[in-house]
C-alpha cells in the first residue's frame, strides 16, 4: 500500500471519529479562554485529534502544544500514532519526551510527554515561555503530577494581570478528563469552560463471578481464574475482541503462558460455539492487530482510558490494580496489588461498548463489589510520598507548601512527613529554606534519597560506583523470569552466581556488578542473553547512566566555580599592579586542612599590602587561604 493510500483512510478513520464534528467549535473555544475543561469517552479522538487541529488552525506559531500523559507508555504509543497520521518523522514535528528519553527537535511543534517531564520544565520556566498551548491530559487519573501541574498553572495564569507574564503572548491551558469529573475541574479553575464532546456508547451487560469475595483483597490466585474466563469467553461467545485487565507485567507474562498453553488444546470443530471464530491470537499489553482471528488483549489498567484498543467486545476484569501507597510508618512508598474502586470498574467495562454491545465479566462476586471496593480511587496525592513534590514547589518558590492551590488537599501529615525527610536530607534548612543542596537536588529526575546518597557519593569522589546503580534503579527490574520451571531454575543458578562474585549479600553490588560486566563484555547482548538478563533494560540502563553523569558533571561545574576554586595551590607569584600566581591547581580545603595547621591563627594580610610588596611563596598561602575564606581573590592565573 503506498504511503497517500495509508495516509487516506487514517484521514478517513479519523473523520469518523466523535470528536471530528466539533473541530471548528473547539478550536474557537481554546482561542476564547485562558482555561478550558474539555470532556469526552475514551476513544473520542481527544487526545491525538486535538493536537492536530490546534496545530492546524496556526496556534502554534508563537510556541509549542505540549501534551501531558500521566504515563509514559501512553506518551510515546500516542506520539507514534499523530506522527504516523501527520507523515512526519517522529522527533521532528511531533515527538515525545518521557524521563531519560527525549524524542524532540528544534521542529517539534506537538510534544507528548509525561506530567512529570512538564514539572520539570516548569522548574527551568515557570512561565513555560516555549508553550503556547498546555494540555493537561487524563486529568480524572488523578496522577500527583498532573495534580501539582493543575495548581501551579491556575497560581501563576488564573489572574488575567499573569496571563502574559514574563511572556510575549499567552498561554492556553486545556485539561481534558476521560469521565465527569468536569465540573469540579471548573470550579476549581474559576468556572473556566466546559465542552462535552458527547460520546457513542453501547450498553455493555456486566456479570459476577465466584472467584474472589470480600475476604480475598489480597488474594493473587486471580490469574488462573481470569486465563479460564478468558477461555470460557473464547469458546461460547460470538466473535469480538477479549481484552483482560490484570496488574502488572509479571501477571501478564503468566496469564499470558497459561493461555497460550490451554488454547492449544482447543478443537475448533467442537470446542468453539462460533465456527466463526478460527484462532486465538494472544497480545500481551498490545502489538500490531490483525483481522480475522480473535484477539487476547492482557493488559494493566493502561487500556481503561490511556490507549484504545479497537476492536474489543468482551472485558475480563480481575478487580485488582497495582497502586503505590505511603507507608508512614516506614516513610516508604509501597507497591501493593488492591481492589479497584467502582468507578474503575466501570470505566473497564466501558471498554467493551465502544463499537457495539459488550459483555464485561467480573471475576468477584457481587459481594466483594459492594464490600471491599471504593467509590472512587483515591488521588495519587493523597496516597504517595509528596518528599520530591515539596521540593519542587519550594524550589519554585511556594515556600507554604499547607496553602497551597491543590484540588484534593493532602493529608497534613503527608506534608510534614515530607518537610521531614527533606530536613533529614539537608534539603531544607529549620526554617524550611531551601539550602544549596536542595536547589542541586532538584535538578535529578531520581527520588530525593537516592539524589542525596548520590550527591554524597560525589563528595567523597566515589560518584562512578554509584551512578550506574542508581541508573539499575531507575529502570525496569533486569532479571528475567522465565515461567517455565525448569528454565526458571537455570535462570536462578545464573542470577546467583552473579550475586555471589559481589559477595552474595549485597543487592546493590550485584547490580553494579552486572553492569559493569555487561558493559565491558565484547558481546553485551549475548552476555544478557547467557545471564538470564533483560538486554532492554540493561541498555536503558546504561543511557540513564550517561544522563545522570551528564548532569552531575554540569552541576559539579557550577559548584566548583561557587565553592571549590576559592581553594587552589600554586606555584609562583608576580606582583606587578596586580598581583598574578602561575601554575596553578585547583584543590579542596578539606584536603589541606590538616597539612596546614597554623592557618587559622595567621593574621590576614591586606590585599594593598600584598600589592605594594614582593611576597614569599609562604606568606602569600597565608594570605591567599584566608582571603579565600572571605572572598574571591583579586588574582589572575593569565600569563603575564
Ligand atoms: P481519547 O483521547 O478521546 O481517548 P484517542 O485520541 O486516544 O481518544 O483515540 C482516538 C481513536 O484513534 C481511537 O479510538 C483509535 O481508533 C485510534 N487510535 C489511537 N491510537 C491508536 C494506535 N496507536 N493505533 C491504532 N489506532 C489508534
Ligand atoms: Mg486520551
Amino acid at each position: 500500500m503506498s504511503k497517500s493510500t495509508r495516509w487516506d483512510s487514517k484521514e478517513n478513520e479519523s473523520k469518523q471519529l466523535p470528536i471530528y464534528r466539533h473541530k471548528a467549535k473547539l478550536i474557537q473555544a481554546v482561542k476564547d479562554s485562558t482555561f478550558l475543561v474539555i470532556t469526552g469517552e475514551t476513544g473520542s479522538g481527544k487526545t491525538t485529534q486535538l493536537p492536530q487541529y490546534l496545530h492546524e488552525a496556526g496556534i502554534c506559531k508563537n510556541g509549542k502544544i505540549g501534551i501531558t500523559q500521566p504515563r509514559r507508555v501512553a506518551a510515546i504509543t500516542v506520539a507514534q500514532r499523530v506522527a504516523q497520521e501527520m507523515q512526519c518523522t517522529l522527533g521532528r514535528e511531533v515527538g515525545y519526551q518521557v524521563r531519560f528519553d527525549d524524542c524532540t527537535s528544534q521542529d517539534t511543534a506537538v510534544k507528548y510527554m509525561t506530567d512529570g517531564c512538564l514539572l520539570r520544565e516548569v522548574l527551568a520556566d515557570p512561565v513555560l515561555s516555549q508553550y503556547s498551548v498546555v494540555i493537561l491530559d487524563e486529568v480524572h487519573e488523578r496522577s500527583l503530577s498532573t495534580d501539582i501541574l493543575l495548581g501551579l498553572l491556575k497560581k501563576v495564569f488564573m489572574d488575567p494581570a499573569n496571563a502574559t507574564k514574563g511572556r510575549s503572548f499567552p498561554l492556553k491551558v486545556v485539561v481534558m478528563s476521560a469521565t465527569l469529573e468536569a465540573d469540579k475541574l471548573s470550579a476549581f479553575l474559576s468556572n473556566c469552560p466546559v465542552f462535552a464532546i458527547p460520546g457513542r456508547t453501547f450498553p455493555v451487560t456486566c456479570t459476577f463471578g465466584t472467584a474472589v469475595g470480600p475476604k480475598d483483597t489480597e488474594s493473587t490466585g486471580y490469574v488462573k481464574e481470569v486465563v479460564k474466563m478468558a477461555l470460557d469467553v473464547h469458546t461460547s461467545e460470538m466473535a469480538g475482541d477479549i481484552l483482560v485487565f490484570l496488574t502488572g507485567q509479571s501477571e501478564i507474562e503468566r496469564a499470558c503462558d497459561l493461555l497460550y498453553e490451554k488454547a492449544e488444546t482447543i478443537d475448533y470443530r467442537y470446542d468453539v460455539q462460533d465456527q466463526t471464530v478460527e484462532g486465538l491470537l494472544i497480545l500481551p499489553l498490545y502489538g500490531s492487530m490483525p483481522t480475522g482471528i480473535r484477539k487476547c488483549v492482557v493488559a494493566t489498567n493502561i487500556a481503561a482510558t490511556s490507549l484504545t484498543i479497537n476492536g474489543i467486545k468482551y472485558i475480563i476484569d480481575s478487580g485488582f490494580v497495582k497502586q503505590l501507597n505511603h507507608n508512614s510508618r516506614v516513610g516508604m512508598d509501597i507497591l501493593e496489588v488492591v481492589p479497584i474502586s467502582k468507578s474503575e470498574a466501570q470505566q473497564r467495562a466501558g471498554r467493551a461498548g465502544r463499537t457495539s454491545a459488550g459483555k464485561c465479566f467480573r471475576i468477584y462476586t457481587k459481594e466483594f463489589w459492594e464490600k471491599s471496593m471504593p467509590e472512587y480511587t483515591i488521588p495519587e496525592i493523597q496516597r504517595t510520598s509528596l518528599t520530591a513534590v515539596v521540593l519542587t514547589l519550594k524550589c519554585l518558590g511556594v515556600h507554604d507548601v499547607i496553602r497551597f492551590p491543590y484540588l484534593d488537599c493532602p493529608e497534613e501529615r503527608f506534608i510534614l512527613d515530607a518537610l521531614k525527610q527533606l530536613y533529614q536530607f539537608d534539603a531544607i534548612d529549620r526554617r524550611g529554606k531551601v539550602t544549596r543542596l536542595g536547589e542541586l537536588m532538584v535538578e535529578f529526575p531520581l527520588h530525593p534519597g537516592l539524589t542525596r546518597a548520590l550527591l554524597k557519593a560525589a563528595s567523597l569522589g566515589c560518584e562512578d560506583l554509584l551512578l550506574p546503580v542508581a541508573a539499575m534503579l531507575s529502570v525496569e527490574n533486569i532479571f528475567i523470569r522465565p515461567g517455565h520451571p525448569e528454565k526458571q531454575k537455570e535462570a536462578d543458578k545464573k542470577h546467583r552466581a552473579l550475586a555471589a562474585k559481589s559477595g552474595g549479600t549485597n543487592d546493590f553490588a550485584t547490580l553494579l556488578s552486572v553492569f559493569q560486566l555487561c558493559k565491558s563484555s565484547d558481546r553485551p547482548s549475548a552476555w544478557c542473553k547467557d545471564h538470564w538478563i533483560h538486554w532492554r533494560a540493561l541498555k536503558s540502563a546504561f543511557s540513564v547512566e550517561i544522563q545522570l553523569k551528564d548532569i552531575l558533571h554540569r552541576l559539579q561545574q557550577l559548584f566548583d566555580d561557587e565553592v571549590e576554586l576559592n581553594w587552589i595551590i600554586f606555584h609562583d607569584v608576580l606582583v606587578t599592579s596586580r598581583v598574578y600566581i602561575r601554575t596553578v591547581c585547583p584543590i579542596r580545603y578539606d584536603w589541606v586542612k590538616d597539612l596546614l595547621p597554623k592557618l587559622h591563627e595567621v593574621d590576614a594580610y591586606e590585599l594593598s599590602s600584598v600589592a605594594r610588596q614582593e611576597v614569599t611563596d609562604e606568606e602569600m598561602i597565608k594570605w591567599e587561604t584566608r582571603e579565600a575564606a572571605k572572598r574571591q581573590p583579586e588574582v589572575s592565573t593569565e600569563d603575564i
